[in-house]
């Protein structure tokens, strides 16, 4: 029986208790960057979520399955059809060719990742690789009457889609009264959004489709991705507040338009904006920045980690350089604490004792509850806390020393990833090194010292890691 976790659902505004539609599993799908720069701290926020709510439902015992995509192509400077393509236009300003703009920004984005420790998704579909999936899902909403081709554009008919707004809350009859007319429109109607989009001549990213050169719309790849890869009717759907509308709201009027009417999506996740020094992040005030921008500064990867984690989703995250000077302070004193519980370890342990099940079981239970990091974080403190003042007095078991280091190696670090400087050990390396400390300890037992010393010669070099021999046993640990 898995433990129960409680989601806030922007689709009904309420905390829900979590039900899968598969038993055991989930399948959550993120809205990736669009590569045409950079993704900034505020960008990494909501992936960071996406990385958050993914460990979560593992350490919960889940199977997730995580699709996170990559917009290459067709994400308007604005999100309402009008403007230059965010590519294209970074290509013309640097002279390049806009799909070498994509792969490079692609690339940067996926080290990015990998710095700030979070797990790749199973599955990073490209827009440019799915325009078949997308011209399919166009056709489909042309047949039945959700879309129509003008001049080689094609339109979704938004005001046909009854429950357009249920997501971000608005009317349609508010929305259709707002939407603005604009000059030499094609569309029938103002709210009505593009599907795909008649290519001139000389448009750098272009693809033969049943109206004529074009590209696709930013909102039907998310659509046409999904269903590909999860179906049309799956768990969870993250991404940035900002998403909400008009992004995500397209989507689901894509989705059930095309799926016949049923839900596409059970729960909405929706990150906060990141405010820097209190203000919007922004070039021109000089608070933008780039993880790159911090790595430069001298901040690990760690700490930013650590630092944009911090607070709760839900809430305004106020960054600055304070934020990241506490962030290195906890993660410091996590590390002395996990020192300290693995030193005292080492002593003849005694009786085993369920010292930290009170603390592990507040721990999941705050991350199961809507991702509460900051009451996840307090019960670690609180620990830690309390190792400290049993270690001033002398109390502190071998017993209670190691199931608490065992708590942050395997259960506070599974969720923050902050623990171990730099190198990250996977759980499969995690296995070779074992099995190959087995084979060890058998050479070891036969006195075939040569053999046993090119084993830990092997281990060590291949991980990066460093072998402890005492008392009879062997543990590792992270080369400092
Ligand atoms: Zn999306």
């Amino acid at each position: 029986m898995l433990p129960e976790i409680f989601l806030q659902n922007t689709l009904t505004g309420k905390k829900e208790t979590f039900k899968p539609l598969k038993a055991g599993e989930v399948k959550i799908y993120s809205c990736g960057p669009t590569v045409y720069d950079f993704a900034h701290i505020g960008n990494f926020r909501s992936f960071m979520m996406a990385d958050l709510l993914t460990r979560v439902f593992e350490y919960a015992g889940y199977k997730t399955t995580k699709v996170q995509n990559i917009t290459d192509v067709g994400h308007l400077v604005s999100d309402h059809d009008e403007g230059e393509d965010k590519i294209l236009k970074k290509a013309r300003l640097e002279k390049k060719d806009p799909f070498a703009i994509a792969r490079f920004f692609e690339d940067a984005f996926i080290e990015d990742e990998k710095v700030l420790r979070i797990l790749p998704p199973d599955h990073r579909p490209r827009a440019t690789d799915y325009i078949t999936e997308q011209i399919n899902l166009t056709q489909k909403l042309i047949a039945k009457g959700f879309a129509y081709e003008v001049n080689g554009s094609v339109y979704f008919r938004t005001e046909q889609f009854k429950t357009y707004g249920q997501l971000s809350k608005n009317k349609l009859e508010d929305l259709i009264a707002g939407a603005r007319i604009e000059i030499n429109d094609e569309k029938e109607k103002p709210l009505d959004f593009a599907l795909w989009k008649k290519a001139e001549p000389n448009h750098l990213m272009q693809w033969d489709s049943p109206w004529g050169r074009g590209y696709p719309g930013w909102h039907i790849e998310c659509s046409a991705m999904s269903q590909k890869l999860l179906g049309d009717h799956f768990d969870i759907h993250t991404g940035g507040e900002d998403n909400k509308f008009p992004h995500h709201e397209c989507e689901i009027a894509q989705n059930e338009g095309a799926n016949g009417g049923h839900k596409s999506v059970n729960y909405w996740l929706h990150t906060k904006h990141l405010l820097v020094d209190g203000e919007k992040m922004s070039k021109s005030k000089g608070n933008f920045y780039t993880i790159r921008d911090l790595l430069k500064k001298g901040w690990k990867g760690e700490e930013i980690r650590y630092a944009l984690l911090s607070a709760h989703y839900r809430t305004t995250l106020n960054f600055s350089e304070n934020t990241l000077t506490q962030a290195r302070s906890s993660i410091a004193r996590m590390r002395e604490a996990h020192r300290i519980c693995q030193e005292k370890s080492k002593d003849q342990y005694d009786i085993n004792e369920n010292f930290i099940l009170p603390y592990a079981n507040e721990f999941q239970r705050a991350l199961n509850d809507d991702l509460n990091i900051p009451e996840a974080l307090a019960t670690v403190f609180t620990l830690i806390q309390d190792l400290m003042k049993k270690r001033e007095l002398n109390q502190l078991t071998a017993a209670q020393a190691r199931s608490a280091g065992l708590f942050f190696e395997k259960d506070f670090d599974q969720i923050f990833s902050v623990l171990f400087p730099e190198k990250i050990i996977s759980e499969s390396e995690k296995k070779e090194i074992e099995t190959l400390i087995k084979k060890r300890k058998q050479v070891r037992n036969d006195k075939d010292w040569a053999t046993s010393d090119l084993i830990r010669n092997q281990i060590e070099s291949q991980f990066g890691v460093e072998l402890i021999d005492e008392s009879g046993t062997t543990t590792w640990r992270i080369k400092q």
